[in-house]
């Protein structure tokens, strides 16, 4: 297959050319490619590799949720060639067998490169798992044992040389407010989960990495979904402080455009975790964006029933679909003049692979895994286009301008259904 007249994206530069793919790998980058292949002509589109979702959760075997199949063909869709998935299943995966049986069955089915994070409970800490991407820390409740209850143990959990992805939310003050506020409204479930949550959550972790730095501990400890203005500044202050202790952020689409304001609107498409925030959130997070303070974006692809989520605010569970609106909703911002294209790349691609040492360069002798944009198409997103089995989205009918059309993993090409017919 050669993929003609692209405007590839190859570090800080980009180059008009041709791609030559064969059994897999790309062969060859270079202008006028000449061959018997099919030949797809990309005149005008931008062509970027390796584009990562490094925070997704499959539902493994809870395929009436999603599962590898769907998930991964939503995925794809969604213009991602490469994802982590989270160990919060039922059971949690928080032993290596529970691990590996899920990393093999992960792996055959599903058609995106996968990854996996290993689930830290308080007495399987000191697990090692080779294929592990990350080690996933919930401060808050989740399946089973998969959550840390006593935060006196977390200096010991992280003062190891390893990469733990951390949920930060404080369980305590949740506790407190659930005793203030009754859980009516939409707006009540942001009361409770507020962002004083947030704030002491990440507090503590920073609290014991300074121990940590002090004894000269090496853990890279990377937030997952900051939602709030102060949490991104003591974050962005302690990577300044930190000299052995590495420490990273990642954002959410839905904390970047959807704010408060919204949740009696959103009802049930509105309640996840971190919940929704304040308008000046949305706006300090996008100035994380552009400033460099945010170091990558994912999806929090959480995918429930239509039926689940139509439930009342009590019995709704917590989580949105978003691995076929990460890219779209990043594009509109290149699209908008907020960020650049090579600062979209650095998001969703270059740094989550050095976070999460991810080979996903575009070059040749390597596996092409790559993405197709149209940056001048515009596009409006509706949840009947998803491959995911959750077929509704916060960002229904929004326009929005930049799409990919085609996502080509391990050489194999597909084209997404998320443009207007
Ligand atoms: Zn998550």
């Amino acid at each position: 297959m050669i993929l003609k007249n692209g405007r590839i994206v190859m570090g800080n530069r980009i180059v008009e050319g041709d791609i030559l793919i064969e059994d897999g790998v790309v062969k060859e980058i270079k202008k006028d490619i000449k061959g018997n292949e099919k030949v797809i002509d990309l005149r005008g589109k931008v062509v970027v590799g390796g584009i990562i979702d490094a925070h997704v959760h499959f539902r493994y075997r809870d395929t009436r949720k999603e599962g590898f199949i769907s998930g991964s063909e939503a995925a794809i869709n969604g213009g991602i060639t490469y994802v982590i998935d989270m160990p919060n299943d039922n059971p949690p995966i928080t032993t290596r067998e529970r691990f590996y049986r899920k990393y093999r069955e992960g792996k055959e089915k599903s058609k995106v490169n996968i990854e996996f994070n290993y689930g830290v409970t308080e007495s399987n800490y000191l697990d090692k798992i080779e294929e592990a991407k990350s080690y996933k820390i919930f401060m808050v409740e989740s399946v089973g044992d998969l959550s840390i209850r006593d935060y006196s143990k977390l200096r010991d959990i992280l003062n190891q040389d390893k990469i733990f992805t951390i949920h930060a939310e404080h369980r305590e003050v949740i506790e407190e407010n659930k005793k203030r506020y009754p859980l009516n409204s939409w707006i009540d479930h942001c009361r409770i989960r507020d962002r004083r949550s947030e704030v002491e959550g990440i507090k503590e972790v920073l609290r014991n990495l300074e121990e940590i730095e002090r004894l000269g501990g090496k853990p890279h400890v990377h937030f997952c979904h900051v939602s709030t203005k102060e949490g991104l500044d003591l974050i962005k202050e302690a990577k300044k402080r930190f000299k052995n202790v590495r420490v990273t952020l990642e954002v959410t689409p839905h904390h970047l455009y959807l704010n408060m304001d919204m949740a009696e609107e959103l009802k049930g498409l509105g309640k996840f975790n971190p919940p929704l925030r304040s308008r000046e959130d949305n706006r300090a997070l996008i100035r994380g964006l552009i400033d460099g303070s945010v170091d990558i974006v994912a999806s929090d692809h959480a995918p429930h029933t239509y039926q689940e989520k139509c439930r009342d605010v009590e019995k709704c569970p917590s989580g949105i679909p978003g691995v076929e609106t990460l890219l779209p909703l990043m594009l509109n911002l290149v699209n908008k003049g907020v960020i650049s294209l090579f600062r979209l790349v650095d998001l969703v691609s270059t740094r989550p692979a050095k976070i999460f040492q991810i080979d996903n360069r575009l070059r040749e002798g390597r596996a092409a895994n790559l993405t197709v944009i149209d940056l001048k198409r515009e596009v409006t997103i509706k949840g009947e286009r998803f491959k995911s089995k959750s077929k509704f989205t916060p960002f229904e009918n929004w326009r929005v301008k930049g799409v990919p059309i085609y996502t080509v993993v391990k050489g194999v090409l597909y084209e997404t259904s998320l443009v207007d017919v």
